[in-house]
């Protein structure tokens, strides 16, 4: 792993809320800001990225035996999906998905990128937080839908991330409402991420309504950010501009940290 400037990752308390929606058209709003972009789809319980992205084949390996990322849709990506076999159980143990993912990630040939978003695993056990100390993050993102039960863990990943010193570069809140003709419905409960993200003193990124085309898309394997002038993309923009502010921020406050 070298040169990667930064890296990042997708947390979420709860699965089900979007965590790997968000990493890739977060990760597409990126790259459409001539950043590089390389995405690490590390949900090894769930990895739902290469059907996102519509890529079900293997990588290939270059002449020193790493691991060659795909390159769609303007960024970089690998998923376990595309290293193990679909229909496997995965059955392994905290230990054992801890070194199968060390290995992924030291054994990807990434190239210079400018920022790596990181997917991880839903919830806030030994493997987000063994993770989270082994890498040199540079923050986190923690997804979340509004309504209280979600937002009960979602205070648990931001006490986890605070425990292993790493910094909470914002909240994200998915499936805040659905419009219907110009009304705004809260289904969830109007805000409760916002609300949060005061509460915990961390930068709140944007809010995602509830778009049916946004799951349609996820299930063809063509992000809606990459449809131009889609509320979905200008959503995404806001998010991803907010995003490396945050990340600026952090950059003046620490020394930059470079990785081997
Ligand atoms: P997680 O990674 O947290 O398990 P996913 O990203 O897989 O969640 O999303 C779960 C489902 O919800 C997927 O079918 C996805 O397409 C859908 N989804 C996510 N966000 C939205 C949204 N804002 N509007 C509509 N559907 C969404």
């Amino acid at each position: 792993m070298e040169n990667i400037k930064d890296i990042i990752v997708v947390s979420s308390g709860k699965g089900g809320v979007g965590k790997s929606t968000v990493s890739v058209n977060l990760s597409i709003a990126l790259a459409q800001k001539k950043i590089k972009v390389g995405l690490l789809d590390a949900d090894i319980y769930g990895p739902s990225i290469p059907k996102m992205l519509n890529i079900n084949e293997k990588p290939d390996v270059n002449e020193t035996k790493k691991i060659i990322p795909f390159e769609k849709y303007g960024i970089y990506s690998m998923s376990i999906g595309n290293l193990i076999s679909p229909d496997k159980p995965v059955i392994w143990r905290g230990a054992m998905v801890v070194s199968a993912l060390n290995q992924m990630i030291n054994d990807i040939e990434w190239n210079k990128i400018d920022i790596l978003i990181i997917d991880l695993p839903p919830g806030t056990g030994d493997i987000q937080l063994s993770l989270s100390q082994k890498l040199p993050l540079t923050g986190a993102v923690v997804v979340s839908t509004p309504q209280e039960v979600a937002l009960i863990d979602v205070r648990r990943a931001i006490n986890m991330f605070k425990r292993v010193n790493v910094k909470i570069l914002g909240l994200i809140e998915n499936m805040s409402f659905f419009e219907t003709n110009g009304i705004k419905n809260y289904i969830f409960g109007k805000e409760g991420v916002s609300k949060e993200s005061k509460i915990q003193k961390i930068a709140f990124l944007g809010e995602i309504p509830i778009f049916p085309d946004l799951a349609k898309s996820g299930d063809i394997g063509k992000p809606l950010t990459l449809t131009e002038g889609s509320d979905v993309e200008k959503i995404y923009s806001n998010i991803a501009d907010k995003l490396l502010q945050e990340i600026q921020t952090v950059r003046k406050k620490s020394p930059k940290i470079e990785i081997e």
